[in-house]
Order: structure tokens, then C-alpha cells, then sequence
């Protein structure tokens, strides 16, 4: 049906673990008239067939569709969406009357490496990593129309990855910034000119966790963005907030919806800095700090430099945690494994001389999934600690 991508003996291992990715150096052989972006078929040594998966010539050579030999045709996109929809509404029960934006597709989470598409109430933020999904824009589009979940207007966000391919309303169009609900609590989002797809969905639960402890308490949310931790906090009668992010639209959001939530008169700060700049000039105290950075490292290779990074920041926050504070620290690197992430926490705590408790572990939320098969999925670890 494809033409075909023959990998050396062994290297067919794998592919019956049902792992995603097939790197370069398994490839024995591949069908000269194969093109980059198009999809192959995968043969073990024998000839026998493996999997369907799209080709690039990089390290990660051929990303894997389907592990049946199937047409990667209208169907097969329709058959992923659904399923992913239902995913999140039988097992998650979202969306729902609270909780209108989730992650609907998660790459090799759901299914399809490279495909991620956001529900923000009915808009759908569709964000392709490479341009084999993005040639199936329309296939895609005409799959979310086929959900039980109304969508009205489609957003496809991919020029941060793909120089060539604007970003563009398909169809009908609406306002930016968005409002959506989120456990009860509304929220602009800034779907065209904010972060990734507008707003970061995978911290819902962990949102949650800091509306279990935040009540009277006064707390400094670095890396604020548009406020998301604070407005939780004050849901659950925090008694401050101070935000700090390098964006100046983020924190103009933040304070848009913490004022839309709480009115005007809450005891909030909003300083527009760099967070270890910050952290330099700071003489106040808090009972709760939360440091939720950008990924300090985007490859492999600048694994031990953000381990630093993420030491030096830790360290500096916890001088400033009063008294029987907690510590909500997170990576969102994929490249830093969690022991690891939690060593770098260890170096920071042992270097301010706390006693040290860990209250919980965090993960991403659970409609961004990982595939069991596919552990490089998770990539939000966090931690909460309490410090005598
Ligand atoms: N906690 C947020 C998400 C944080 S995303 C939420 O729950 O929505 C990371 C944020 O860090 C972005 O808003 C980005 O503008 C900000 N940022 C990146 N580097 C920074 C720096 N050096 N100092 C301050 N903010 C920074």
C-alpha cells in the first residue's frame, strides 16, 4: 500500500513494544522514491510487516501511526479523534458543566506524534509539529466536526514550528482573548498571541492541589503567566498574591482574570521582571511559593545546564518560604527525568539547611496522556514540599 522502510535484524524489538519512534540507525534500507513528510510502511529484516509511520530524515527517522496495516485515510483521523474524545469524556468526564477547556489530542499520548489540539470552550487550537500533519489539516478539522462536543471556530497554530505554514482561523473566526471555565473559574484566553495554544491546561490538577492549602495564606506565583495559580488561590481565600513573569500581556491577563473572578479588590502585586532578577532584589516572605518555569532544556544536551538552572532558582525561592511554607516547584522539561529534577530540588534544600517534607508529586493532567508504551510522553513532573 506504502512503499516500504526495511529496519535490521533486532530492530523490529521495538515496534512489538509498541514504542512510537524508530530511530535512524535501526533503518537497513529505504525505498529511494520515499520523501520526507510521506507516509511508509515497516518491515522487519524478513520483509514482514511492522507498522505505518511518516518519514523524516532525522534522528527520529519514522514516527508510527498504526501498528495494523490501515489506509492513513479520512477514517483513520476520524477514528483517533473520536477516540481521544472519548478518552477524556468517559474517563476523565470532561468536559463538563465546571470544565469546558482540555487538552483533546496529546501526540503520542493519543496517538498521532506531532498532532496537539486544545478545546477552548468551541474553539479548537490545532498545533502541528511537522508538515505531514499539517497537509492533513482539513482531515483533521473534518474529524473534531464528527465529536459530540460543538466546535465552532478552528485555530491552526503551527508557525512556531513550521515557518512556512501561518497561523490562520480555518473557517469562521472569533475574538482573542477567549473565555473559558475551568473548575468554576473563568479565564481569558490569549489563543493568538499567548504561549503554545493560549493556556496551560496540563497544571489544572495541581491548580487544584494550591486551592487545598492556599486559604489565608500569602502567596509569590513566579512565572505567573496570565495568573492562573493566583486566581485558585484566591478561590480558596488566599490572602495575597504576587505575580511575577517577564511578559508584560501575560500579567495584563492575569490581572484581567483575577479581577473578572474577584473584583478589584484583592491584595494582588504584578511585577513585570525576570524571575532571578527578582529573586536578587525580593526582602519580603511568603507561606507559599509557586516556580512553574518555561523548559530549561529543549534537547539532551543541555540536560546538566538546566539541572543548574533549576538549582540556582530553587535555592533562591526557598529563602524567602516562611516558617512551615510550601515549596510548589515544576519542570516541564521532557529532556529531565524526575529523580533527576528532584535531585536538583535535594541540592538546593540541602544548600539552605531545612528540614524537608514531600507532600505530593506532580504530573501533568490527565487529558495530556502518556502512552504506557511511550514513557517520553510525560514530561511535567513537580513537586510539593513543606519546609519546617
Ligand atoms: N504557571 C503558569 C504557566 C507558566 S509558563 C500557568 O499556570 O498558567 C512560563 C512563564 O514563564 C511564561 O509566562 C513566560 O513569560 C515566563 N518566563 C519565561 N522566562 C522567564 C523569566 N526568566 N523570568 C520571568 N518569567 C519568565
Amino acid at each position: 500500500m506504502y512503499k516500504t522502510i526495511r529496519l535490521k535484524e533486532g530492530k523490529e524489538a521495538s515496534v512489538y513494544r509498541r514504542h512510537q519512534w524508530i530511530f535512524s540507525g535501526a533503518i537497513d534500507h529505504i525505498d529511494p522514491k520515499i520523501t520526507e513528510g510521506s507516509v511508509v510502511e515497516v518491515v522487519d529484516y524478513k520483509g514482514n510487516f511492522l507498522a505505518i509511520g511518516y518519514y523524516y530524515n532525522s534522528s527520529i527517522a519514522i514516527k508510527i501511526l498504526s501498528f495494523t496495516k490501515q489506509a492513513i485515510d479520512n477514517k483513520f483521523w476520524q477514528d483517533k479523534i473520536k477516540n481521544a474524545f472519548f478518552y477524556r469524556y468517559k474517563a476523565l468526564n470532561i468536559p463538563n458543566k465546571q470544565t469546558n477547556a482540555f487538552r483533546l489530542f496529546n501526540a503520542e499520548g493519543d496517538g498521532i506524534p506531532g498532532l496537539i489540539i486544545d478545546i477552548y470552550d468551541d474553539l479548537a487550537v490545532i498545533q502541528s509539529h511537522n508538515d505531514f500533519i499539517a497537509s492533513n489539516i482539513d482531515k483533521i478539522v473534518a474529524a473534531l466536526k464528527n465529536i459530540p462536543h460543538e466546535i465552532k471556530y478552528f485555530y491552526h497554530k503551527s508557525n512556531q514550528y513550521l515557518k512556512n505554514i501561518p497561523d490562520t482561523f480555518i473557517g469562521e473566526k472569533c475574538e482573542s482573548p477567549k473565555l473559558i471555565l475551568e473548575n468554576n473559574l473563568g479565564f481569558y484566553i490569549d489563543f493568538i498571541n499567548g504561549q503554545k495554544t493560549g493556556f496551560f491546561l496540563d497544571q489544572r490538577e495541581n491548580r487544584n492541589f494550591l486551592l487545598q492549602i492556599a486559604k489565608e495564606k500569602k502567596i509569590l506565583n513566579l512565572f505567573s503567566y496570565t495568573g492562573a495559580f493566583s486566581v485558585y488561590a484566591y478561590s480558596a481565600n488566599a490572602l495575597k498574591c504576587t505575580n511575577v513573569d517577564i511578559s508584560e500581556p501575560a500579567l495584563t491577563l492575569a490581572q484581567k482574570n483575577i479581577e473578572m473572578n474577584f473584583g478589584k479588590n484583592t491584595q494582588t502585586t504584578y511585577i513585570n521582571s525576570d524571575v532571578f532578577d527578582f529573586l536578587e532584589k525580593n526582602n519580603e516572605t511568603y507561606d507559599i511559593i509557586v516556580v512553574d518555569p518555561p523548559a530549561f532544556a529543549k534537547s539532551r544536551d543541555k540536560q546538566e545546564i538546566a539541572l543548574q538552572s533549576y538549582k540556582k532558582l530553587n535555592e533562591a525561592a526557598i529563602k524567602f518560604l516562611n516558617k512551615n511554607g510550601i515549596l510548589l516547584t515544576f519542570s516541564c522539561s521532557q529532556v529531565i527525568p524526575r529523580e533527576k529534577f528532584q535531585q536538583a530540588v535535594f541540592i538546593a534544600a540541602a544548600n539552605i539547611k531545612r528540614s524537608c517534607r514531600i507532600i505530593k508529586q506532580f504530573y501533568q493532567s490527565p487529558d495530556h496522556p502518556i502512552d504506557l508504551f511511550h514513557p517520553e510522553s510525560e514530561y511535567l513532573k513537580g513537586l510539593a514540599l513543606y519546609f519546617d
